[in-house]
């Protein structure tokens, strides 16, 4: 049995350069480091339609029936964005100044890797006479669809008798130092597309127009002018930013047609999605938009809703470790999510 040392092992694994939806190595490096240990190694691959095929691993030590304590984390990473503005290099796992850098340094293989080493220590001393499992639950699209992985592992798992008693999920949530903050869920994630039509026209017409963009500016003030909660025991107040807004006009003389806005919602366990597509409702209904299927006009405009999109999926925050006992259910957290998607249309009525 070899010893893991937590920063080779990390350092080999930024070297893998898995911006999701790629494996590229990480989980071959894993296993080469846990087989020795005594881990038993499943390689899951899963690749829901219209999504990249993205291979996930199991590692479990110990047949007992004692209790079974997992870790669970994502292998992949963001794109590095600008390669040649990086210093050092994103994928070499250098460290510099005590420092190790690298894409992922953070998010998260070094969590990977300690747990790694922690395992191998702590069954190193007590291995033989310890009756319950150590389980490693590695995706790779945390950073992507986040549909490739912990859902349907936690599936497999299930489908196997495969069960967690407890889970921590490696994700850096230390502001200043180790350990000064420990979550015990992660706040829900919902996207909004807010697309408003208008009337295109030359503006110095405006009374043939009809400006989307002065809608869209109202639209946005009604739901960022003032906080959406407080906090409460466990989660700060629920967040809401606007991402983007698009209307893409080159010139200067012409009111759009249409004016686009994406705004992300992080909610607190006050909320469950519903509630905030319900509070996002309340306000657009309050300028008069009414929903898409009401063929009517309102003060010269309405609004449509197209739907609601599931591209991502949504975490009601409230859904937290401790509260969560279901077997081979994981804590609230890494990408086990799902983030329903709104898209809202206004339209002129004439
Ligand atoms: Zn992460």
């Amino acid at each position: 049995m070899g010893a893991i040392d937590p920063v080779s092992l990390a350092q080999a694994l930024i070297r893998c350069p898995s911006v999701t939806p790629a494996e590229a190595g990480t989980l071959g490096v894993l296993e080469q480091a846990l087989r020795p240990v005594g881990f038993k190694c499943w390689r899951q691959a899963f690749q829901a339609p219209d999504t990249a095929r993205v291979e996930n691993l199991y590692a479990r030590w110990g047949e007992g029936d004692g209790a079974c304590f997992a870790f669970a984390g994502h292998a992949d990473v963001v794109p590095v964005g600008d390669a040649a503005a990086w210093q050092p290099e994103p994928f070499a796992g250098e460290i510099r100044d005590g420092h190790l850098c690298g894409r992922g340094a953070a998010d998260m293989k070094s969590a990977i890797a300690c747990f790694a080493a922690a395992a191998e220590r702590f069954i190193a001393r007590r291995g033989r006479n310890f009756s319950g499992r150590i389980a490693l639950i590695i995706t790779g699209d945390e950073e992507g669809p986040s549909i490739n992985g912990t859902k349907p592992l936690l599936a497999w798992m299930k489908q196997r008798g495969e069960r967690l008693d407890a889970c921590v999920v490696g994700e850096p949530t230390n502001p200043e130092a180790l350990g000064d903050m420990v979550k015990i869920g992660r706040r829900g994630s919902l996207n909004g597309r807010l697309t408003v039509h208008g009337v295109q026209g030359h503006s110095a017409y405006p009374h043939l127009a009809d400006n989307p963009i002065h809608r869209m500016i109202r639209m946005l003030d009604a739901i960022t002018g003032e906080p959406m909660d407080e906090a409460t025991e466990h989660f700060q107040a629920s967040t809401l930013q606007v991402v983007s807004v698009d209307v893409g006009n080159p010139a200067t003389n012409v009111i759009p047609a249409s004016a686009r806005a994406v705004f992300n919602i992080r909610f607190n366990d006050r909320h469950t999605s519903d509630d905030v597509k319900r509070w996002l409702c309340q306000r657009f209904d309050a300028l008069g938009a009414i929903p898409e299927n009401v063929p009517a006009s309102v003060g010269g405009y309405w609004v449509r809703w197209v739907a609601v999109d599931d591209e991502e999926a949504e975490l009601a925050a409230r859904q937290t470790a401790h509260r969560d006992q279901h077997a081979g259910q994981l804590p609230a957290g890494n990408d086990a999510r799902t983030r329903p998607m709104i898209r809202l249309v206004t339209r002129d009525a004439a």
